[in-house]
């Protein structure tokens, strides 16, 4: 591996960044408060009939006309098309003119994610996250206004995700129901109190690991500046404690399907190991630190070389999952262009905004030159999604929401854009954001489908997302669990 220089106060605070940068975190101790009001909301035990609209059904690539499902107990009581079906029910919506998509599932969320503080302190800077109940309400509200209606939150404060997610699932809260993840585990120079969980001597990756279980998470998050044998041991007490493991990991990502880690996200495989061995010194003599590596490192990265081809073809013949997280570098790509980074910017938390304008960002302190040269990279980094695609891996969708200018719900509809841009096909793609991250979230018996037995999970839509993603902006009814919402009044509710 590699020496790290000598980092300079500059520095330590652009990898402090950096390392916060993704995936981050809330302060312990704050629960969510109750509201009894959305348990009332919820769908009880109505028969509802909805009718004369066509279904989308990824699986099957076909568009069903004059479609029907009947929702009983939040459930999908069955699905069909033609003459509907004779009630009682207890409502019947005539649907004519619309789409259906089952509910759409944004696979890296921080949906709790607060507001990045920093402080400096004996002129070393500290960094924080506050945290605000405010924010995770706005968040989950945009998330459904876009028809998402399940997400896994890959990173924060253990004790506020759990309690996120059953808030949700005890109907005490609107939203998206949520497979979650605990703080970052990582090693790093910078201590970041209440953020991230350091391994050390005093406190070993298996004690982190088993604490992190026994709050309730589902999985814990491997985080960038762990070694291989800190991954692997803490993937075989993953294994023990009855967790799945993400992996953010700096390490050659075949390391990481040897592991055995359950995912890996960001399409950022960043491993000097990757590289040419003629360009491999002069990037690590040269590379700056923070998310200038995010351009840096595809600069000199070579898709047709034998280690990156290896690479695509061993996770792609694993069973690990990826989410590319495009929209999270595209803004940060396009930074230098206000109507591009802030087209759905009035989705976002203000004070989620203001933290981005002012301090939160990827691109802090990027000249033109390194714009230019971070859309210079952007079609390596489209082909090697494609490449991933073609070759067979697990591919789901994550924004990342909660990162800088990423905002709840448009984002999943810009991922969707985004990976069509790369070339992958719509009916694909529709898949990675239902039935196919379902199954690799281990929800793909109670949603991804509009199917019987299933939750009541789908969105209407006055146009057709088939012909343009852009479609998700005309949504006019989002059933979660079979609670009717209307996107246009949750809109209203968040825009600034
Ligand atoms: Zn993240």
């Amino acid at each position: 591996m590699f020496t790290p220089r000598q980092p300079t106060l500059a520095h330590r605070f652009a990898c402090s960044l950096r390392t916060i940068i993704f995936c981050l975190l809330t302060c312990p101790g704050l629960g969510i408060a109750d509201d009894n009001s959305v348990a009332a909301q919820r769908a009880s035990d109505t028969v509802r009939l909805y009718y004369n609209f066509k279904r989308i059904d990824p699986v099957a690539e076909k568009v069903i006309p004059a479609a029907y499902v009947v929702v009983a107990n939040n459930r999908i009581q069955a699905v069909g098309s033609g003459a509907p079906p004779v009630g009682p029910f207890d409502e019947a919506h005539d649907m004519q003119g619309h789409f259906a998509l089952p509910g759409l599932i944004d696979t890296h969320a921080h949906v709790t994610l607060g507001p990045v503080t920093v402080a400096v302190e004996d002129g070393i800077p500290q960094l924080g996250v506050e945290y605000d109940p405010a924010i995770t309400a706005h968040n989950a509200k945009g998330l459904l206004a876009y028809g998402v209606t399940t997400i896994r939150n890959p990173g924060g404060d253990a004790a506020i995700n759990v309690a996120y997610k059953r808030d949700v699932a005890a109907g005490r809260l609107l939203g998206p129901e949520a497979r979650v993840a605990g703080p970052v585990i990582d090693r790093s120079a910078t201590p970041f109190e209440g953020l991230a969980d350091l391994v050390s001597e005093d406190r070993p990756i298996e004690a982190i690991v088993r604490e992190h279980a026994a709050a309730g998470v589902d999985d814990v998050k491997l985080y960038f500046s762990l070694t291989a044998e800190d991954l692997a041991r803490g993937q075989a007490a993953a294994e023990q404690y009855g967790v799945g493991s993400i992996g953010h990991v700096g390490v050659d990502w075949r390391t990481a399907v040897e592991i055995g880690l359950d995912a890996l996200v960001h399409a950022m495989p960043t491993s000097p190991d990757l590289l040419n061995p003629e360009v491999r010194d002069d990037y690590l003599q040269n590379r700056r630190p923070g998310a200038y590596e995010f351009f840096e490192w595809w600069e000199q990265a070579d898709l047709e070389s034998e280690p990156i081809r290896d690479m695509i073809a061993t996770v792609a013949a694993s069973d690990i999952t990826i989410d590319a997280t495009l929209i999270a570098f595209y803004l940060a790509f396009w930074g230098d262009q206000p109507a591009v980074r802030d087209a759905y910017l009035e989705l976002a938390h203000p004070k989620m905004v203001q933290n981005w304008q002012t301090l939160f960002r990827f691109d802090l302190g990027w000249t033109a030159a390194d714009y230019a040269r971070a859309k210079a990279v952007w079609p390596k980094i489209q082909t090697f999604v494609k490449l991933l695609h073609n070759a067979g891996a697990k591919l789901t969708l994550g924004t990342d929401q909660g990162n800088p200018f990423i905002a709840p719900g448009a984002s999943l509809m810009q991922e969707m854009i985004l990976h069509q841009q790369a070339g992958l096909p719509d009916y694909a793609i529709l898949r990675m954001a239902t039935s196919t991250a379902a199954e690799l979230l281990g929800m793909g018996q109670k949603t991804g489908k509009i199917a019987p037995g299933y939750d009541a999970d789908m969105v209407f839509l006055k146009h057709n997302p088939l012909e343009d993603f852009k479609a998700l902006e005309t949504a006019t009814l989002v059933l979660h669990n079979g609670q009717a919402l209307e996107p246009e009044v949750l809109k209203a509710e968040i825009k600034n």
